[in-house]
């Protein structure tokens, strides 16, 4: 099978550790849950319909969606309504949070799940329930199901069922597409029912094992989803959507990219009637003892998920959320686990390697990795000079975030939050 890659740019020199999850072990319940009421920044909140002093059901409708641009929240754990108050999230953003103390029985903890056919529903059905139940796209935190329902108006479009987990460390997703094929497979047929792809490629790193990849063919043809894999180069940043669509030669507007958490979430709220009240959530990084995948309720503070994990082995120089290129910095261990949380890296420092910021010196190491063809340090000289006009006319708008040139600057300099900060900064402007 041919292997798929971007041409310009990129790091494919990158240490892996070593994992392999054997299974995936729920956590333990958290005592008390905290529910931020939106997802991501730039997303909507939802609006509360508990106040404080209500005793709620595990998975009874805490806030509702105000829009497309927010999901139903529920809780994920039986108790009562202690506080509903602002919070910093743990993603960086302001939100409502609604924080629930454990009290009271279990409805959905301990059941067999039911499962519905779900071939026999149409697409009003199932677009219901899964707006019903709260299922976001895991990697942006959006509604998944408009999302979705967007593409099927597109004449032809690719739906991509991403696999590919390119960091040193996060395994969530290859876990749960290893662990829960025929799931995720199933949650894929049903993202096809809503949204009508005219093609469905599964993306794959290349360094999978010839009898891995033809496991994953028998479960396709088993569960008949007309679907193709696809190796892709292991190369950062191949999974970003702009990378997949160039290494596929097709425009970015013409894939939907889905990753095998969002699948099971709508998986499940489809045909076993579950609301998104669960994450999973991979714990790793050198500072942890018992690196493991564990499928948390939304709302547990990430110091539990440590804990369950055997705690630290040494003190952690920091806790990343999510991915060490682009991820940020947990600000305590009380923060929450949210819907898009998928990694909590603790690292030590030889693993975040901290070294004071130095002087550029122009070796333009930073321009050979860019995959958008930029050159990081001007970008950053201009940003320096508070010339964003210029910045932007070089292509600060094309910088895609990835982390890949702060990786490999030698002087330590963090040239993609300072990027990031300069492009927020002027679409603030903007707006005002
Ligand atoms: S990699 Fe760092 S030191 Fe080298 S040119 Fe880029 S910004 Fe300057
Ligand atoms: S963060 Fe932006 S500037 Fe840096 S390598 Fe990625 S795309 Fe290029």
């Amino acid at each position: 099978m041919k292997i798929r890659g971007f041409k310009h740019g990129g790091i494919d020199s990158m240490h892996r550790v070593s994992f392999e999850a054997k299974s995936i072990e729920n956590a333990f319940l958290p005592l008390n849950a905290l529910i931020s009421l939106r997802n991501g920044p730039g997303l909507a909140e939802a609006e509360a319909v508990v106040k404080l002093g209500d005793q709620v059901l595990e998975g009874q409708l805490l806030a509702r969606s105000t829009g497309a641009n927010s999901s139903n929240m529920h809780s994920s754990i039986p108790g009562i309504v202690r506080r509903i108050t602002q919070i910093k999230d743990a993603g960086s953003f302001d939100s409502l949070a609604i924080k629930i103390s454990l009290d009271g029985s279990f409805s959905v903890l301990g059941k067999r799940p039911e499962r519905y056919r779900w071939k026999a529903l149409n697409k009003g059905d199932i677009g219901y329930l899964a707006q019903d139940k709260g299922v976001v796209r895991v990697s942006t935190g959006e509604p998944l199901y408009p999302a979705l329902s967007k593409m099927s108006v597109k004449q032809e479009y690719t739906l991509i069922l991403n696999v590919l987990e390119l960091d040193p460390y996060s395994r969530v997703e290859e876990s749960l597409f290893r662990l829960r094929t025929m799931d995720v497979l199933d949650g894929c047929a049903i993202a096809a029912r809503i949204s009508k792809p005219s093609r469905i490629i599964i993306a794959i790193d290349e360094r999978y094992s010839a009898k891995t990849l033809s496991k994953i063919r028998e479960a396709i043809d088993s569960c008949e989803l007309d679907a193709k894999l696809q190796l892709f180069k292991h190369k950062i940043p191949q999974d970003h959507p702009r990378q997949l669509a160039l290494a596929l030669g097709i425009n970015k507007d013409d894939i939907f990219i889905v990753e095998p958490s969002s699948l099971i979430s709508l998986h499940e709220a489809i045909v076993s009637n579950k609301p998104h009240i669960e994450q999973y959530v991979f714990v790793g990084g050198g500072a942890i003892k018992h690196p493991a995948v564990l499928k948390a309720r939304i709302g547990s503070p990430i110091g539990d998920l440590i804990e369950e994990c055997g705690g630290f082995t040494s003190k952690p120089y920091t806790i990343v959320l999510n991915n060490p290129f682009t991820g940020r910095a947990a600000p305590d261990l009380d923060c929450a686990v949210g819907k898009t949380t998928r990694a909590i890296l603790a690292l030590t420092e030889s693993e975040a390697k901290p070294a004071p910021e130095r002087p550029c010196i122009r070796c333009s190491d930073c321009y050979e990795v860019c995959p958008a063809g930029l050159k990081p340090f001007l970008l950053h000289k201009l940003i320096q000079l508070g010339k964003i006009g210029e910045a932007k006319a070089i292509g600060l708008d094309r910088c895609i975030s990835c982390g890949a040139c702060a990786y490999i600057c030698s002087s330590r300099i963090a040239l993609v939050s300072i990027f990031d900060t300069a492009k927020k900064a002027d679409k603030d402007r903007g707006q005002n």
